[in-house]
């Protein structure tokens, strides 16, 4: 089960409705569909039965576990509990996907309900005595030695879950961290739709040429998409990021590039019912408790000790070093743009919305070329095709597409997977456009996770997307962003579908934070070089190969504004791990104010007033909405370290194919899942850890002086 945070209030939720178990789509046997989920037949009445079910039986097994009268042994402790609750998992994954991806009112209420019942479920077993005991005594048993090499490791990654859970604390102790896991996974249920809440509640609808001056024919084609998906004439500006950045970059229209500005910064800090900010505080201050509860100074150190960076120092170390050169050249590319308002007349300083703006202008001038003359290069069925190529030179895979399978929504398409040897490896979803009913950005998931212990179980993994869609019949076109964000997303798919292990609770992304963003950043280096783009960056009406000028000045252009880049996300990795390094408030303390926290982070940094973070804090998902990024924001930058080197191994050889390095990269990295402790695993790969050298280099920043 992945790890799920979470609270408690379950009383009020509404009864299970009598569904009999025959009758239930998600607790049929899906063996003949080839373990797929038959989607058409699922409907949101299906989950509170199937869950309640799951549920009851993950409980069962957990009892029996503890309760066996044999003494603890691999196979009937730790064995039993990777084959446990396979129900409960399988309904949740389902539902999990749903819920991001093609939600509605009824499937919002269910996540509601459910989210504190499992964390209070998964907190339960994780701090249950007599289990944690019996996990103690299969690592201090003679058989620990007998155990291979990946059984040991799961040993050890039970215990360290467990003991890192508050299973060897006392009873009171272990009672408050259950109602705050509880209360967690409620707030960060909340928070997640109130952000999708306020996403939908606004429509900035264009009319007439006034109001697309500048609007590219791409852009104004997805608008109009937008605003016929919610039933409007014309052309609607949406507040997902693959709207708002285009439509900020082209839009002369500086009044209502504001006013699209707004909407989007301001999610979740509206006032009224969707406001997240007083649940961030409550969730800051109720990690800070678990945390000292877990005898840790604070949330960041608890969840970095478990980390490769293991200690927030290291973790600030690193984003400290690129945050000074990067300042520099944020700021020397706010004075030309800066000069170019003036040149143009223009008699206003710069503002946050208009920085993506004369960021295109300059880019035009110093590189010269802008996006639309590269768009029409990048057709989405091309970049898939290219992404599937990169995986087949450098793993031998196949991709055959499966129109026949189930899937949950018409625009998803499915294909096969197999190996070089023809062996079918599993399946993958490719789920890629905007649509009101899914959160905005962009992710991997699975519906089933690969495993050899119950049998050789093929994974089937998922990506989603946000791409704006163009009219029927009419090809997609990706900005080089949404390239570089499907190949990374591709690359956590990998990651996903080449796994090869035994033992679930280590397989695919099942890896710490920092590590597990190597597979999805090293992969984007691919769509970075010329022997890619010649081969599949084709115009998508004449099929003619992009003009070698265009694709030179395309890579050299590749760190352009790449200042800016580094800053709104620094500035988010940085109040992230500042919030978290938050003592627990004393009585009487007043609650957090998070605008005012967020601005002083902000203001200490030296952040220019031109540039806000990627996600301020009362929209900031991967912290807020359920916990996987929480003190771990700063990931991205620490997996680039890896991904910089380890591409560079690949470049040493003269070939970016080159298959005595694929391999190691497959078996130490893309297939090992958590088999060995991330360091080594990268070690295994490159023979020594990397510096951040490599990183500065890949960001442009390598020519300023270091102090
Ligand atoms: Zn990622």
């Amino acid at each position: 089960m992945p790890e799920i945070e979470a609270p408690a209030l379950f009383d009020n939720s509404p009864a299970a409705p009598a569904i009999a178990p025959g009758d239930n789509p998600l607790l049929e046997d899906w063996t003949a569909a080839g373990g797929l989920p038959p989607f058409s037949r699922i409907r949101a009445e299906h989950f509170l039965p199937a869950y309640a079910q799951g549920l009851a039986e993950h409980a069962a097994e957990i009892d029996a576990i503890a309760a066996t009268a044999e003494p603890p042994t691999f196979a009937n402790t730790i064995a039993a509990l990777e084959l446990s609750g396979r129900t409960l998992e399988r309904v949740d994954n389902v539902f999990s996907l749903l819920a991001g991806a093609d939600t509605d009112d009824a499937l919002q209420e269910i996540e509601r309900v459910m989210a504190p019942q499992i964390a209070r479920h998964l907190n339960q077993i994780h701090t249950n005595a007599a289990l944690f005991r019996r996990i103690d005594a299969v690592m201090a048993t003679a058989e620990h030695i007998e155990l291979d090499a990946e059984q040991k490791r799961v040993v050890e990654r039970y215990h360290t879950s467990y003991r890192r859970a508050g299973a060897a604390l006392g009873e009171t102790a272990k009672k408050r961290i259950a109602e705050i896991m509880e209360r967690l996974a409620a707030l960060g249920t909340t928070f997640g739709q109130n952000v999708l809440a306020d996403e939908q509640a606004f429509t900035l609808r264009l009319e007439g040429e006034a109001e697309l001056a500048g609007l590219p024919d791409f852009i104004r084609e997805s608008l109009h998409s937008e605003a016929t998906e919610r039933g409007i004439d014309g052309y609607a500006v949406t507040l997902s990021r693959s709207t708002v950045e285009p439509f900020l970059q082209f839009s002369d229209r500086r009044d209502l590039r504001e006013k699209v500005f707004r909407g989007f910064v301001m999610r979740g800090d509206n006032g009224g019912a969707t406001d997240n900010k007083a649940i961030i505080a409550e969730m800051v201050r109720l990690r800070a408790e678990r945390a000292r509860l877990l005898g840790c100074a604070d949330f960041a150190h608890y969840r970095l000790d478990d980390a490769m960076a293991k200690t927030p120092a290291a973790a600030r170390d690193l984003l400290g070093a690129v945050w000074r050169p990067a300042l520099a050249s944020a700021l020397t590319d706010r004075d030309a743009m800066q000069a170019l308002i003036q040149e143009d007349g223009g008699n206003f300083k710069l503002e946050p919305w208009d920085w993506r703006y004369y960021a295109e202008k300059l880019r035009q001038r110093v590189c010269d070329f802008d996006e639309t003359a590269i768009k029409p290069y990048l057709s989405l069925d091309r970049m898939i095709e290219a992404a599937f190529y990169t995986a087949g030179r450098l793993f031998g895979l196949n991709f055959t597409p499966r129109p026949d399978v189930a899937v949950w929504h018409p625009d998803v398409r499915a294909w096969q997977v197999s190996g070089s040897d023809g062996k079918e490896l599993g399946l993958f979803f490719g789920d890629y456009f905007a649509r009101a009913s899914k959160r905005s950005g962009a992710w991997m998931t699975s519906i089933r996770d690969q495993q050899k212990l119950g049998g050789d179980i093929t994974p089937f993994i998922v990506n989603v997307c946000n791409f704006a869609k163009a009219p029927a019949g009419e090809a997609t076109l990706l900005s080089f962003e949404d390239a570089r964000t499907l190949f990374h997303e591709f690359g956590h798919a990998l990651h996903g579908l080449l796994s090869s292990v035994t033992y679930p609770m280590i397989a695919g992304t099942n890896v710490a934070t920092d590590f597990v963003e190597l597979p999805s950043q090293l992969f984007e280096h691919w769509l970075e070089q010329p022997e890619l783009l010649r081969r599949f960056a084709l115009h998508y009406q004449t099929g003619a190969p992009m003009p070698e000028q265009l694709l030179a000045r395309l890579v050299a252009a590749r760190n352009f504004n790449k200042g800016f880049a580094t800053l709104e996300y620094i500035a988010c990795a940085e109040a992230d791990l500042d919030l978290h390094a938050l003592p627990p408030p004393n009585p009487g303390d007043p609650p957090l104010d998070t605008r005012a926290f967020e601005a002083a982070g902000l203001a200490r940094m030296g952040m220019p007033d031109e540039i806000v973070m990627r996600h301020r804090l009362p929209h900031f998902a991967h912290i807020f909405a359920g916990g996987s990024y929480a003190a771990g924001y700063y990931s991205y930058m620490w997996s680039e370290v890896l991904d910089a080197d380890a591409f560079a191994a690949f470049e040493e050889t003269g070939d970016i194919f080159d298959s005595a390095t694929a391999k190691r990269l497959r078996d130490c990295v893309y297939a090992a899942g958590g088999r060995q402790d991330p360091a080594e695993a990268y070690k295994a790969f490159r023979g020594r850890l990397p510096t951040a050298d490599a990183l500065l280099r890949k960001r442009g920043f390598a020519r300023l002086p270091l102090r």
